[in-house]
């Protein structure tokens, strides 16, 4: 299978390049050049299949020989070794007709485990097959740190830098990845904001002669293939737990930067009966405006009570104005120029194509909370902010009740207190084999905000 560049112009590449690549060398992103497509029957003889069995079916394809059968296996065992629940992806019922889908049993409590946990065990396999040495760099605010350093830790030959913006994320954020100590492990505390930790990572991704040598640097956040990869599976996993492919399933994702739901726009375009997807947002709504009145502008940043969907620009959504746009990589290319300075709308048509296939509401952080509480109350399962918004928007866009709705529960409870205790519900309890984050040691340094100073860092 080849990737091809939503910009139209970067090369084709083959998986093992596109995980080492991050962005096209046009700017854009990697998409697969064609989907494999899987008839009713054949989705249903996978009913029954555990997780990474089911994980392997859905992959296996994408990686297109790159890997042999028998380690990529290997590969997605162990990656689904280390979730905490036998399941690994659990659904649990909050109403007649109504689940949450729990992906948040990985080592970091967050959804971002199912893709990083494999990636840093593809990256692993690929370098050492090439005896090639990577860095890894990506700002985080909070969620993708964590999840990329507990993946990647182990991993020979890479040396991890992680950027977060100083004093402002939560304890546990902080913690979960500054108590990681190894060698190849470098946190990095920088005196500003998330956006300047971001644009660092962009200067330094755009001219890496500063690195000399061989090494290179990969990105981590989700516009690497490999994450919404992973992400397809789940998807095809929670519809045939509940009956499908011989039942329609909808879903509703809270969303940042647009990968986790593309996962699942693409597992409808490989055959998955789903009936409607439901991109949820908080505050920052670029994407519920754009489908709900077409207007695709940034608008200032928020901090609301789910931080980890405070992006004035989701990334991935490239990706589908590439399919919107019938794969016009030029057209893409001349919309996102223009929007970088102004604001823009779709051409009608392709705005219709994009409402037919998605739904959007916007949360606030008061129907945050409401909804933490009366669902606490009404079913005793406490949920975290982001998934509190997956729920609402649920309820508000759904538009068939005889549907199974199924919100991605992206995050546990205990990663944000803040809007528990806000709702009014009770601390939530760190699980068993985090109990003594707080005691843990931890590593980082502090570092002005200046592109200079980090890559002088990295180099030494
Ligand atoms: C990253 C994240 C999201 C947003 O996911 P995207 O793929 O960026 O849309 C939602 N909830 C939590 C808890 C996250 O960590």
């Amino acid at each position: 299978m080849k990737y091809i560049s939503t910009r139209g112009t970067a090369p084709a590449l083959e998986f093992e390049d596109v995980l080492l690549a991050g962005l096209a060398n046009d700017g854009g992103l990697y998409v697969p050049e064609t989907l494999p497509v899987y008839d009713s029957s054949e989705i249903a003889s996978w009913a029954g299949l555990s997780y990474p069995q089911l994980a392997f079916r859905i992959i296996q394809p994408f990686i297109d020989n790159a890997i042999p059968d028998q380690d990529l296996k290997t590969l997605i065992d162990e990656t689904y070794a280390c979730f905490d629940h036998p399941a690994v992806a659990p659904l649990t019922q909050l109403d007649r007709n109504e689940w949450i889908l729990e992906l948040y049993h990985g080592p970091t409590l967050a959804f971002k485990d199912f893709a990083l946990q494999l990636l840093g065990r593809l990256l692993d396999y690929f370098l050492r097959r090439k005896h090639k040495r990577v860095a890894i760099l990506g700002a985080t605010s909070g969620d993708t740190g964590s999840a990329a350093i507990e993946g990647c830790k182990r991993c020979e030959n890479v040396d991890i830098y992680i950027l977060h913006p100083y004093n402002r994320v939560s304890d546990v954020q902080r913690k979960q990845m500054t108590t990681v100590i190894g060698e190849n492990i470098h946190n990095l505390a920088i005196k500003g904001n998330f956006d300047d930790c971001q644009e660092i990572v962009k200067a330094c991704f755009n001219d890496q002669s500063f690195l000399g040598g061989d090494r290179s640097l990969v990105a981590v956040n989700s516009i690497n293939w490999a994450r919404i990869m992973a992400q397809i599976v789940y998807y095809f996993y929670a519809s045939l737990t509940l009956g499908g492919p011989h039942r329609e399933v909808s879903f509703s994702v809270p969303t940042g930067n647009f990968g986790d739901i593309f996962a699942g726009y693409l597992a409808k375009k490989m055959g998955l009966p789903i009936r409607q997807l439901i991109i949820a947002t908080n505050q920052n709504d670029i994407l519920h405006r754009c489908i709900s009145e077409n207007d695709l502008s940034k608008k200032p940043l928020n901090h609301t009570l789910s931080p980890s969907m405070d992006i004035m620009v989701s990334s991935n959504f490239e990706r589908l104005l590439f399919d919107l746009y019938d794969r016009d990589g030029e057209a893409v290319a001349r919309l996102l120029k223009k929007f970088n300075s102004e604001a823009v709308s779709l051409d009608d048509p392709v705005w219709q194509r994009a409402r037919n296939l998605f739904d959007s509401q916007r949360i606030s952080d008061d129907e945050t909370c409401d909804v933490i509480a009366r669902i606490n109350k009404k079913t005793g399962v406490l949920i975290d902010p982001h998934t509190a918004i997956g729920v609402k928007a649920a309820r508000d866009c759904n538009r068939d009740p005889s549907i199974p709705m199924v919100t991605l529960s992206t995050a546990h409870p205990v990663k944000f207190p803040d809007a528990v205790v806000k709702a009014g519900c009770e601390h939530p309890q760190l699980p068993p084999h985090m109990e003594d984050l707080f005691d843990r040691e931890e590593r980082y340094e502090v570092l002005e905000n200046d592109i200079a100073r980090v890559r002088r860092f990295i180099v030494e």
